[in-house]
């Protein structure tokens, strides 16, 4: 085998007050045994819930994991054989039962050494990467032996409003909530949503909520500085125009392409310029069913291009905009930031229910509805 060099896990940056209240809760034995970290894309939710993980299973914790131990270095190296990070996988392509489970395994292995050689990973948008059933079924195998070496056997499970594959089939989840209802004694479960509308109720109500907020700015600038290879004035401009995702600079979300930005340019001339009719014209136009792909998409470009214009019109260099959009929508320029940050939050709304699969002519509809409401005050 090749050597390669080991870069253990970069810092967790900027969640320092939520470090502490979770070093309180494992040192008096208080750490409840399902998780769920939520919070905007990007700032770090997983990277916490591997933090934690290492502090559970360290030997000789110190306020925090002590980064010396066997078990922390194995934490750090991501090859802890307590602590499991499962995270979506794109579909392996024609394979089916035993060895369709044995590729998505594969598959993660890979990742998980690519994140080994490399901390700052990304998860490139892949629309179609989920939280398969025999990635659930793996799970739900290694949940009930017995830990390696630790006292408990860490489950951390990224992104995971994806374990609902479509409306018609939630399998993975249903499989998965079993886990949740018969937790062994010794099993530890920190799942992490950037969409936890999207995640089934029945699991949702069988985890406790941690929110996760962005960190300081200045603080996941001088990470990109440090560790990103980027200038102070070029990581400042990009952690103000994504509100402190230091995952969404580095390339987490997806660009979308051309069709998408023309199709989010038009959403917000109507909600700017169009009548109620307008509005309604345009939401009739989109099918009725499957809001995930292509409509979420969009709708990511939409988000971002909202907020890139409260950036500019709170003061940050044009170069953050997207000129093919915001050019043909002139009247955002003089709009106050905080009615753009309020109707970022609208279409975050409307993406949420993208993810949960629903119906993108009733979410058009709402979205500028809000949209053309919150523009208009
Ligand atoms: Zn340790």
């Amino acid at each position: 085998m090749a050597a390669r060099a080991i870069v253990s896990l970069h810092p967790v940056v900027g969640h320092t007050e939520l470090q502490a209240r979770l070093t309180r809760a494992a040192e008096s034995g208080r750490i409840p045994q399902s998780l769920l970290f939520r919070g905007p894309p990007g700032i770090g939710k997983q990277r916490l819930a591997l933090w934690l993980a290492s502090l559970v299973q360290c030997e000789a914790p110190q306020g925090r994991p002590c980064g010396q131990c066997t078990s922390c270095r194995l934490a750090d190296d991501l090859q802890h054989p307590d602590i499991h990070w499962f995270f979506p996988l794109p579909s392996p392509k024609k394979v089916s039962g035993d060895r369709r489970r044995q590729k998505l395994e594969e598959a993660r292995l890979e990742e998980l050494g690519a994140r080994r050689a490399n901390p700052l990973w990304t998860t490139a948008g892949d629309e179609a990467a989920s939280i398969f059933l025999p990635i659930v079924a793996e799970i739900r195998a290694r949940a009930v032996r017995r830990p390696a070496m630790g006292r408990s056997s860490v489950f951390v499970v990224g992104d995971a409003e994806r374990m609902v594959p479509q409306a018609s089939s939630p399998e993975a989840a249903n499989a998965f909530l079993k886990l949740l209802e018969e937790p062994a004694v010794d099993t530890l479960v920190f799942l992490t949503s950037s969409r936890p509308g999207a995640l089934l109720p029945t699991i949702r109500s069988r985890v406790l909520e941690v929110r996760v907020t962005p960190p300081p700015l200045e603080e996941a600038q001088t990470f990109l500085v440090e560790h990103g290879g980027m200038g102070a004035a070029e990581a400042g401009a990009a952690v103000r125009r994504t509100e402190g995702s230091i995952g969404t600079v580095l390339g987490f979300a997806a660009d979308g392409g051309p069709d998408a930005r023309v199709e989010a340019g038009s959403l917000l001339a109507c909600a700017v310029r169009g009548t109620r009719a307008d509005r309604l014209r345009l939401a009739a136009g989109y099918p009725p069913a499957g809001a995930r792909g292509a409509f979420s998409g969009m709708l990511d470009v939409l988000e971002r291009t909202i907020r890139d214009a409260a950036s500019v019109a709170a003061g940050v260099p044009e170069a953050a905009l997207d000129p093919g959009i915001v050019d043909r929508i002139t009247e955002m320029r003089s709009m106050p930031p905080e009615r753009l940050v309020h109707a970022a939050r609208h279409v975050e709304t409307a993406r949420d229910a993208a993810s949960g699969n629903g119906n993108p002519q009733g979410i058009v509809a709402v979205l500028l509805a809000d949209l053309a409401a919150t523009f208009e005050t």
